[in-house]
């Protein structure tokens, strides 16, 4: 389908941008890789009278790695995550989720500001920020800010975001030696968006019982979701198999997914418990540094 009209602007700046924003009042939005808001558009889901391009503005792109953690700029695209090996050390996660996002094409384009703005819950992005307790600076006509993943998605493809916000960096905070991790998902094909998926880690104590557990949840909710009830099955006990079978009850029990023509309600609740006890399985075996 032909996309509707739009004007086009490429500003060099920050400030341009978010004027640019200012002026078209909610009707101008910005674009990074497009890889999510062309479909959008040429579905006519949206309208835009202007899109602002990000791809001119400097420092967007940068990766950095500092003790506060991994910043990742808005405009870092899936291969820059995969190409970068420092990340395999720092953030071991976030490769391994990323690893999962779409095909080449997509990855040569699509962003980290662009996936997490989009806030779609089959997305593997959001669900890792979430988990991470990930922080997002913004900038808008107001000023900059600090928005918590926690408090950044708001339902399907919606985020609190104001229209004339665009988002600059999101920092994953540094993660300790030693911790806990995996990642696991299904979809029916390899870089197909996830039926259903989940994201762990947790530290261990001297005895060797897991605390600090954090577990996130892909494709089985209107946001990115993090599982509150396996996370509390789980916290002070030692990950054995009594603990996985519990904390993957827990698991199924407390996500509400919806069905669709690609797997039903049903199946993707058991699916997630499936899943996590799979991750708790390989997390045992599998230390950050
Ligand atoms: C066939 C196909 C398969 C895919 N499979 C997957 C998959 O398996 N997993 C997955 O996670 N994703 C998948 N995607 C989506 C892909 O990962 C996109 O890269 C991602 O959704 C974001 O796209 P983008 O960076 O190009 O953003 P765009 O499409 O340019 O923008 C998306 C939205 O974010 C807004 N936006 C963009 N940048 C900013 C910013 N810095 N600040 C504020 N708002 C901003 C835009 O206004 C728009 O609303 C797939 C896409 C396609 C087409």
């Amino acid at each position: 389908m032909k996309l509707p009209h739009f004007e086009y602007e490429a500003p060099a700046s920050l400030d341009e941008a978010v004027a640019l924003l200012v002026a078209g009042d909610g009707s101008a939005r910005p674009i990074a890789g497009g890889q999510s808001f062309v479909p959008v558009m040429a579905f006519r889901l949206a309208e835009p009278s202007m899109l602002v391009d990000l791809r001119n503005i400097p420092g967007l792109d940068k990766i950095e790695i500092t003790d506060a953690g991994v910043r990742i700029g808005a405009m870092v695209r899936w291969r820059d995550v995969l190409d970068d090996a420092r990340l395999v050390e720092a953030l071991p996660l976030l490769p391994a989720a990323i690893d999962h996002v779409a095909h080449y094409q997509i990855r040569n384009r699509g962003t980290v500001g662009g996936s997490l703005a989009h806030a779609d819950p089959a997305a593997e992005m959001p669900t890792i920020a979430l988990t991470c307790d990930a922080v997002l600076e913004v900038v808008g006509s107001k000023g900059q800010r600090s928005v918590k993943a926690a408090d950044l998605f708001m339902g399907p493809l919606m985020t609190s975001l104001e229209s004339d916000e665009i988002i600059t960096s999101v920092l994953l905070p540094a993660w300790p030696a030693d911790r806990r991790w995996a990642f696991q998902e299904f979809a029916r094909r390899r870089g197909d968006f996830a039926l259903a998926g989940i994201a762990l880690f947790y530290d261990e104590d001297a005895s060797g019982a897991a605390h600090n557990v954090h577990i996130g949840a892909i494709s089985v909710g209107d946001t990115p979701l993090r599982l509150a009830k396996a996370e509390a099955v789980l916290n002070g006990r030692k990950i054995d198999e009594a603990a996985i079978a519990e904390a993957a009850a827990a698991a199924s029990a407390e996500v509400d997914p919806s069905g669709d023509i690609h797997a039903s309600a049903r199946y993707r609740k058991s699916l997630v418990g499936t899943l996590l006890s799979r991750a708790l399985q390989g997390a045992a075996n599998r230390k950050a540094k």
